[in-house]
């Protein structure tokens, strides 16, 4: 019989997950009588998540497993041991928070069984329900990223999407320490289609993802997929270099026309000041692509399992 593996990252999602499972089996029934394999991976909760896991584990052993990490991981990380663990013809990633909703999977199924697309994802319409700051700042990121990097990284892709097992062992390849999954999606290529669908709220708990985790993502996501912010150091040092060395000409020149002396030390000790700030900007853009370089020379496990069954 066919499988589908159904990968499922959960992290403090005690009151999502009971709500989760009977949904699924729903659904179920309209996959074309492939059997369904959870694969629930609980990100280090600290909740009584892994006791909810445990519970519907022994329920219905034959169809649900899960994976314990040691400690949390992060997302990227639970998809990329979720992704290690199945062994279904087609694979799909899904929120336990019921934020992506579970009755697209037989239109997926139909865009890979029907249309011949090796992976069918999902994009948000719009983005209710979410504060607006998030929203400005997440196009901007977009906007940013798609501007710098080769990998195209759709506005409002989710992480939730059916693929067949060759893009799955595609994705298994890239085994980078440093996992940013909508570009690590994106630059495997293949056929992807996507459906679209209106954001709605979770289903309970809240979302585990506070601002600045986000904007470390992002910057994760930039450094990742694109060193262009390398080339715009350079540009910086170059455009500085041209606009001091037109000003020592004129000054020069200016010096042996009228004489007399300079006078300005507050503009030269800001243009100092400014001239300084900008080389520790670049240090740091520098420093950031070495910091993900130390990272990853040092070949360290993306997680660790505690229990698996
Ligand atoms: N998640 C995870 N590890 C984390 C953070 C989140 O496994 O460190 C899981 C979480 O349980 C959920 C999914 O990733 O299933 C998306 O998280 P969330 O709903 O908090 O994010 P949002 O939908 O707000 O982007
Ligand atoms: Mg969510």
């Amino acid at each position: 019989m066919k499988k589908i593996s159904l990968i499922v990252p959960c992290f403090n999602e005690q009151e999502t997950i009971p709500l989760f499972y009977p949904t699924l089996e729903k659904i179920k029934p309209q996959l074309r009588g492939y059997e369904l394999e959870y694969w629930f991976i609980n990100d280090g909760s600290k909740d009584d998540t892994l006791i909810e896991l445990q519970k519907l584990q022994s329920q219905d052993p034959n169809q649900v497993h899960f994976i314990s990490f040691s400690r949390n991981f992060g997302k990227e990380a639970a998809l990329y041991a979720g992704l290690k663990a199945v062994n279904g013809d087609y694979v799909a990633v899904m929120d336990v928070d019921l934020q992506d909703p579970p009755d697209q999977l037989p239109e997926m199924l139909a865009g890979i069984e029907d249309e011949g697309y090796d992976i069918v994802g999902t994009r948000r319409k719009n983005r209710q329900g979410e504060p607006k700051i998030r929203s400005f700042f997440s196009d901007l990121f977009y906007k940013v990223i798609n501007k710098i990097s080769s990998t195209e990284i759709l506005n409002g892709v989710r992480d939730y999407r059916l693929m067949t097992r060759q893009v799955v062992n595609a994705i298994l390849e890239m085994s980078e320490y440093n996992r940013f999954s909508k570009g690590i999606f994106s630059w495997v290529g293949f056929d992807t289609k996507y459906l679209e669908y209106e954001n709605r709220d979770r289903s309970a708990g809240n979302t585990s993802w506070s601002f600045w985790k986000l904007f470390r993502y992002s910057i994760e996501g930039i450094v990742d997929f694109s060193d262009a912010p390398l080339s715009i150091a350079s540009f910086i040092g170059l455009f500085s270099f041209v606009i001091a060395a037109i000003a020592l000409i004129f000054i020069v020149i200016r010096q042996l026309i009228v004489g007399g002396s300079v006078a300005g030390w507050a503009s030269l000790v800001s243009i100092v000041l400014m001239i300084g700030g900008l080389q520790l900007l670049c240090l740091g853009i520098v420093g950031r692509y070495i910091g993900n370089i130390y990272l990853e020379t040092k070949k360290r496990p993306i997680y660790i399992i505690k229990e698996k069954k």
